[in-house]
């Protein structure tokens, strides 16, 4: 079977999907009904996120091997080192590899409760992303990816901090990146430029979140440090009792990021579906009359 790597050595165009751990049985039904719809279209992997804790870490882990067994997709597990001693890290990534999952995004993850607080490693545990790339790489034949920040990471003090630590991530094996969500081209198209002037070639895979809910939107963007437009929000503002006009608001706009990012060369597009994957295939669909090459 190819990997994910493989598609991206070849220069293959990707588009995937990510989904969270649902916690209620209604949520699960969801869940699986998005990804019944998206396999249709025969994506490039979907991924599924990491919780900050407990039973949604074990969620996560389930889901990801669902999808490894009884589907047709290929599943991409994220995996933080949060909160985790180095041999649960490699008991989590042996039960991926015996269930058949090839694909990590190693993420350090934020501290539970408030994502701004200290950041305090597990004793026994990793410190930076980059540690787990090197652990999951040599516990197997993994594909692996990492998280890319084109509005800079928070705890960042710079860009030439912030470049130096991403290329010690991919010199440590990582083969892709995705990025944290941003609703400017331009943040995406100068962290790029970054990275390849820094002499790092790794692909990085552009972030797509449908903003159709103003207030929800307003609240992720603020979580994950992006700048979210004034006039969109103004749009959507206005369209607040209308779910139709602000999916069709949120869906254009998205639409027309992602059209311009594949006429800039991105790598691929990679949709947050929360689950529902309506909106995310509606950009898709947009945007799909251009060529795909994917696997
Ligand atoms: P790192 O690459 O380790 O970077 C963290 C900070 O440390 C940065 O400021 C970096 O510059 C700095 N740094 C890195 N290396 C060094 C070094 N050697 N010396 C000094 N400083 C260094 N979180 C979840 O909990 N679950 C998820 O499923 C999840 N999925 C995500 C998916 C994507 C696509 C993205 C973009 C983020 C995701 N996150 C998730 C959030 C992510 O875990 C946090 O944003 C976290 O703060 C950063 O993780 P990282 O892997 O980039 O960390």
């Amino acid at each position: 079977m190819s990997t994910l790597r493989d598609t991206f050595l070849r220069g293959d165009r990707s588009f995937s999907f990510e989904f969270f751990p649902p916690k209620t049985a209604a949520g699960e039904r969801t869940l699986w009904e998005a990804l019944r719809r998206v396999e249709s279209l025969n994506p490039t992997f979907v991924s599924v996120t990491y919780g900050a804790g407990g039973s949604s870490r074990d969620r996560t882990v389930e889901i990801t091997k669902r999808i490894a067994t009884e589907t047709t997709l290929r599943p991409v597990a994220h995996l933080t080192a949060v909160g985790h001693s180095v041999a649960e890290l490699r008991q989590i990534i042996g039960q991926y590899a015996d269930a058949g999952v090839r694909d990590v995004l190693a993420l350090r993850g934020d501290p539970p409760g408030d994502p701004r607080g200290p950041w305090e490693p597990h004793p026994q545990g990793l410190r930076y992303a980059h540690e787990l790339v090197s652990l999951i790489r040599e516990l197997g034949d993994f594909s692996v990816g990492v998280a890319a920040f084109p509005e800079l990471h928070p705890r960042s003090a710079g860009w030439d901090e912030e470049i130096r630590h991403f290329v010690e991530k991919c010199r440590a094996g990582a083969d892709y990146a995705v990025t944290q969500m941003f609703f400017d081209v331009e943040d995406y198209l100068r962290f790029r430029d970054r990275v390849a002037a820094a002499g790092c070639d790794t692909p990085v895979i552009p972030e797509i979140m449908p903003a159709t809910d103003v207030r929800q939107i307003r609240r992720f963007a603020e979580l994950s440090n992006a700048a979210f437009p004034e006039d969109l929000a103004h749009r959507l503002e206005a369209a607040r009792d209308d779910p139709a006009a602000s999916h069709r608001i949120g869906v254009e706009y998205a639409a027309a990021m992602a059209e311009r990012l594949l006429a800039e060369g991105a790598p691929g597009l990679h949709y947050i579906t929360l689950n529902r994957s309506t909106a995310s295939l509606d950009i898709h669909r947009q945007t799909q009359s251009r060529s795909w090459h994917v696997r």
